[in-house]
């Protein structure tokens, strides 16, 4: 067994006591080893508390009880599993496809400035990331100058002016507060992209901090524009709830479906609406569409990945 120094057994006990009661309180740490996993070091600890027993891993640093994972190695395992989902979902992907949809060309860029992040030794290296983040923005507004909910633009900026679009992207796009938010963070991520390019003693946590504010300004103009393109959600007009689902029911009677939207918090139901199959694939070719998944006319039924098929094509075909 590994030596452990005190003030680690120190701040391995006061996690662990931080986290649970009173009346069970760490009474032994034992590191077992250190661990470097994709690139990262990562300390693993046996404690045990006066009534239960647990695995503490670091970086971040959490627990898992030994009922739960019996083998050390089974809670490492989760671990960086779960490392790895926190750190994709907060940085590499917004939250759902159809909000990324609406800024694709502009988050690939994005994504090029993270593969940049990761290879970077150099202080030039991290410039190079400000200069990707830059061109994220520079795409953000270019995808969206000529877009539906954006309306006539009597004085349009040159292209490449990002911070000139992007506080017409804030006057369309919100109002009161939120409008003031949007348009002081375009202009303070677009100065500090200008800032990194042009900072010959970039350092790592630069780049870093560069890379966070542009993933969050490009995150928020998607889901604004998300908004404005299929509206607010839909609420109960009973309760107010947003929790309303559309429900398809098998109607074999009429040989078709039932379709109504239900609140899952009241029980609201919308009347309900009857459609033969027939009528649904009326003029459309059945056996193609079951032979070819997902480019038929399950339009009714997954709405969702139909429309984010179209936007992936239509990115296909745009030129670099
Ligand atoms: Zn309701």
């Amino acid at each position: 067994m590994p030596d452990i120094s005190e003030p680690e057994e120190r701040s391995i006990r006061g996690y662990v006591n931080s986290q649970y009661p009173e009346d069970d309180q760490a009474v032994l740490v034992q590191k077992v080893r250190s661990r470097r996993v994709l690139g990262r070091r990562r300390d693993l600890y046996d404690v045990h508390c006066a009534q239960s027993r647990w695995w503490v891993i670091t970086d971040p640093t959490n627990l898992y009880s030994q009922d739960d994972f019996p083998q050390i190695e089974q809670a490492l395992t989760f671990h960086i599993g779960l490392g790895a989902v926190l750190a994709e979902r907060s940085r590499s992907a917004l939250e759902d496809a159809e909000t990324e949809a609406q800024v694709a060309s502009s988050w690939r860029r994005f994504q090029q400035a993270l593969d940049t992040m990761n290879d970077a030794e150099e202080s030039e290296d991290f410039q190079a990331v400000g200069v990707k983040c830059r061109d994220a923005l520079i795409a953000l507004a270019k995808d969206h100058a000529v877009a539906g909910w954006l309306g006539a633009v009597t004085e349009p900026p040159k292209a490449a002016d990002f911070r000139g679009w992007g506080n017409i992207f804030a006057e369309r796009l919100s109002e009161g507060r939120m409008r003031n938010y949007l348009k002081a963070l375009v202009d303070k991520t677009w100065d500090l992209t200008v800032w990194l390019q042009h900072n010959s003693n970039a350092t790592p946590l630069d780049a870093d901090i560069v890379l966070e504010a542009t993933g969050q300004l490009i995150g928020a103009l998607a889901k604004l524009i998300h908004r404005q393109e299929v509206g607010e959600p839909a609420r109960c007009p009973r309760c107010d709830s947003y929790r309303v689902r559309e429900d398809v029911e098998n109607d074999d009677v009429n040989e078709g479906f039932w379709n109504s939207d239900v609140c899952a918090a009241c029980g609201w139901r919308s009347e309900r609406v009857s459609t033969s199959w027939a009528n649904h694939f009326e003029g459309t070719d059945l056996i193609g569409y079951l032979s070819n998944a997902r480019t038929g006319v399950s339009d009714r039924l997954h709405p969702k990945l139909e429309r984010v098929d179209e936007h992936e094509h239509e990115h296909e075909r745009e030129p670099e």
